[in-house]
């Protein structure tokens, strides 16, 4: 996930004075989700929210607004006050430097060769050293999101805190230049935690390892119920007539979410669907260089069609609009070539949308099983599988329908902060209650559910998915450990 940056140091403006800035969330109530999210998760949720009752707990990540991060944060942060922890959300902050360096990590730490060089490691450990000073000492546990705010802990130290390393990246095969970089900062970290299995680096220096799959929030605006005729109207408004199908895929303007790929798709499944229109929709920073290049591209490329519709954050398209783009829409496309998780995915699906997308990152744990689209490997796959579903509205909609369930049961933010309790409960030294879970993708699992099973070693394990479950008899499991092949938990000793 990525993030907007906030360049201007602010630490000292909005709150505590030398402290780091906090975020302000606002109340929210879990009892709200009693009728969205299955029961068996909020009750989970509540007997480990109990038994971490009054921690303090701090998530710092580096910046409060753009990215899934930051949207995670803003839903997360006030259920878990709600469940009775003690809970901070604060951002570091730094200058233009220092965030033009995390990009690069970033870019690095997803494979990209060009390494950072000297001036950006001092650029980097500067403005790290400043934030550590600013970071207050009262917390019982510290979950640092992503590579900005790594290197605090070694800076500020570890004080009485267990420290846990959130990472949202796909990390799997890093630049060793850049991995070698901020792994020196890892080491003290009591957890770290991906979104995949897959996406553990090469010898990471950190002795747990949590596997936790991202999950949307079912009431922001984003997500919410919206009335047909709303979303029609939400849509007019901004010149999408519904007059002949509409496919749409919302991302950022990022070469790896292929947005000319798109256009190519939907201009061979045009030969077969007469009218077909095409909304591309994309959030935009304004210190996005890469992004901006990329959007002129695709201006060029849509030039002269007006069947193809343009839309950013920055024209006005927020929440709202994208909520009724993936609900309104025939098919959602998300053709990444490589992703993270792909939230965008689980938005759609739980607006019965059928998705076709890109096999990647976490993508084909939400479809897994055939459920709510199909995973295709190139443009023609993508086209045809558009034309096979708009020709086929009855598979259109059994393939939503699968894919909303699926959403409910396993994508909904309470069961990731079930999962991230879970977590925390096992670092205090708290016997957990049980909790079942798949070994392979981390979900978890309704015990009265009818699920995959398997009898390994005299343990019955279940599982998400026949997907999982075939992943697990192949031991087709990346490696967790230092070279020793698969392990069959998705919190491992990684000691
Ligand atoms: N998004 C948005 N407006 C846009 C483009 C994206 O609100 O124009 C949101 C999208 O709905 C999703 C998030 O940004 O919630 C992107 O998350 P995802 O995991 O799909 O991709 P990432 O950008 O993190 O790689």
């Amino acid at each position: 996930m990525t993030p907007t940056h906030v360049h201007e140091p602010r630490a000292a403006g909005m709150h505590g004075g030398t402290r780091l800035q906090k975020v302000e969330v606002g109340e929210r109530s879990l009892a709200s989700y009693f009728n969205v999210v299955p029961i068996h998760i909020l009750e989970a949720l509540d007997r480990e929210a109990e038994r971490l009752r009054g921690a303090r707990i701090l998530h710092l990540n580096a910046t409060p607004y753009g990215g899934g991060v930051s949207e995670l944060l803003r839903s997360g942060v006030p259920l878990l006050a709600d469940l009775g922890l003690d809970v901070d959300w604060h951002v570091i902050t730094g200058d233009e430097p220092f965030f033009r360096v995390t990009k690069s990590i970033h870019n690095g730490l997803q494979g990209d060769p060009n390494s950072i060089s000297a001036a950006d490691r001092d650029a980097y450990l500067s403005t790290s050293a400043r934030n550590a000073e600013l970071l207050g000492d009262d917390y019982d546990f510290v979950v640092v999101h992503d590579p900005q705010p790594a290197a605090i802990l070694p800076l500020h130290g570890k004080g009485n805190a267990k420290w846990v390393w959130r990472c949202h990246i796909e990390t799997s095969v890093p630049n060793p230049d850049t991995w070698e970089f901020l792994r020196g900062f890892l080491s003290d970290y009591d957890a770290a935690v991906f979104t995949l299995r897959e996406f553990v680096p090469p010898d990471l220096p950190i002795a747990k390892i949590a596997v936790i799959p991202p999950a949307i929030d079912p009431l922001s605006p984003k997500n919410l119920p919206l009335a047909r005729i709303t979303a029609t109207q939400v849509l007019d408004w901004i010149g999408v007539r519904l007059d002949s199908p509409l496919v749409t895929q919302v991302s950022r303007f990022d070469p790896w979410k292929d947005p000319l790929g798109v256009i190519a798709a939907y201009r061979l499944a045009r030969e077969e669907v007469p009218g077909l229109q095409l909304a591309l929709v994309g959030s935009m920073a304004l210190d996005d260089p890469e992004g901006w290049d990329l959007y002129r591209q695709i201006q060029q490329e849509a030039a002269g069609d007006d069947r193809i519709k343009l839309f950013t954050n920055l024209t006005g398209v927020g929440n709202i609009e994208v909520n009724a783009f993936q609900r309104l829409s025939s098919v959602v496309l998300q053709k990444s070539l490589r992703e993270g998780f792909g939230l965008v995915v689980s938005e759609s699906l739980w607006k019965g949308t059928p998705v076709v997308a890109g096999r990647a990152g976490g993508i084909p744990l939400q479809l897994a099983d055939g459920t709510g689209g199909v995973l295709v490997d190139s443009t023609e796959a993508t086209a045809a599988a558009m034309v096979e579903l708009l020709g086929d509205p009855a598979l259109a909609d059994d393939l939503g329908r699968r894919g909303r369930a699926r959403v409910h049961e396993h994508f909904l933010l309470p069961r990731l902060l079930l999962n991230e309790l879970m977590l925390l409960n096992e670092l205090s030294g708290q016997a957990a209650p049980h909790v079942l879970t798949d070994p392979v993708c981390g979900l978890v699992l309704d015990p009265d559910a009818h699920v995959p099973t398997l009898e390994f070693e005299g343990v019955r394990h279940a599982f998400c998915s026949d997907e999982c479950r075939r992943r697990f008899l192949m031991r087709d499991l990346p490696v967790q450990t230092g070279g020793g092949g698969a392990t069959a938990d998705t919190i491992v000793d990684n000691s």
